[in-house]
């Protein structure tokens, strides 16, 4: 059964396994130190940082007497993978309700999601609200069927979801004092914002370096909206009585490229510097174009001096979708 999370007081299952390691990664060609908070490596269903964001999830479902998680997701969803393994750990159904048609062979975080026992709802579209409202049609109709479904939306980012991230955020403070790591900034991909989010409540709750997010998704000030609306609602309900100010909110929307899991050159590159540089796997969608837009800061003379924090959040089953690898030249 969930227990009671010593740092935010709520209900919190084990689904991830913690502490993720924080890696020193060397220094990057203009000298920068670097170190890779290892979120690829939360374990749960092959990791990533929605497991972090599931442990709050999936222990609010269950204190409602949930019996079915309903979620939804782009085709390649690491979201909806993670959820699926959320599910089969805790013997809850899951329900994905995924982006575009029904694949002739499923690929990637899909197969993944298809062995951990979930059920497919192809929305036949990728736009966001009708996915939401597909979903939601779900939902009610669970509900008329007398079923207690608990619905997260898109990349499980709510304000329960994003204590996840609170909780993470004072783990990276503890291991950089304990390694004598001095961090001046960290950088993570953002495309619901419950990361960014998380992460902004422990800042103004436990201080740290500045953030910058890399948005993959949305315009960086929606994006940024988002996320500091998520951190000031976790800290009332923790009752903390501060809230996130507007400059500690920093989103950078120039590494996104045309769309959404469209892929970037720049990403394609950063992908195979990471993997060339230590066996690092990154992915076209999130982190490559985070790991591009560090780098761009680090040419342009824009990062800090310290240690410089790369926060990977995992993502690395999308690359043996056909489309996911920069190697097979698509
Ligand atoms: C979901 C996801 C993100 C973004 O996290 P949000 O909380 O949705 O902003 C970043 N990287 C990967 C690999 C993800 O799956």
């Amino acid at each position: 059964m969930p227990f009671e999370d010593p740092l935010t007081g709520f209900p919190r299952d084990q689904l991830a396994t913690l502490p993720t390691p924080l890696e020193q990664a060397g220094r990057l060609e203009t000298g920068a130190s670097w170190y890779i908070k290892r979120d690829d490596l939360t374990g749960l269903g092959m990791g990533g940082n929605k497991a972090r964001k599931l442990e709050f999830l999936c222990a609010d479902a269950r204190r409602q007497q949930s019996d079915v998680l309903v979620t939804v997701g782009a085709a390649q969803s690491n979201h909806a993978r993670m959820t699926a393994a959320a599910g089969a750990r805790l013997g809850l159904d899951v329900h994905l309700v995924l982006g575009g048609d029904r694949p002739s062979t499923i690929e990637g975080n899909q197969l993944l999601s298809a062995l951990f026992g979930a059920t497919f709802h192809y929305a036949g579209t990728d736009d966001w609200d009708e996915l939401e409202t597909h979903m939601g049609n779900l939902e009610q109709r669970w509900r008329d069927e007398g079923r207690h479904p608990y619905r997260m939306p898109i990349g499980g980012s709510t304000r329960v979801g994003a204590r996840g991230f609170l909780v993470a955020w004072k783990e990276l403070l503890d291991q950089c004092k304990a390694d004598g790591i001095a961090p001046s900034l960290v950088v993570h991909p953002t495309s619901s914002g419950g990361t960014h989010g998380g992460m902004l409540a422990g800042q103004a709750l436990f201080g740290g370096p500045p953030i910058l997010a890399i948005s993959v998704a949305k315009q960086p000030g929606d994006l940024g909206a988002t996320a500091r609306r998520l951190a000031n609602e976790l800290l009332v309900d923790i009752g903390a009585a501060i809230s996130v100010p507007e400059d500690a909110v920093q989103v950078d929307g120039d590494f996104r490229g045309d769309a959404y899991a469209v892929p970037t050159p720049a990403a394609d590159d950063a992908v195979r510097f990471a993997a060339r540089a230590g066996g690092w796997v990154l992915d076209r969608t999130y982190t490559g174009k985070a790991l591009s837009g560090l780098l761009a800061y680090a040419q342009t003379g824009r990062l800090p001096a310290g240690d410089v924090i790369f926060w990977h959040t995992g993502g690395g089953p999308a690359i043996f979708a056909s489309d996911g690898c920069p190697e097979l030249g698509k």
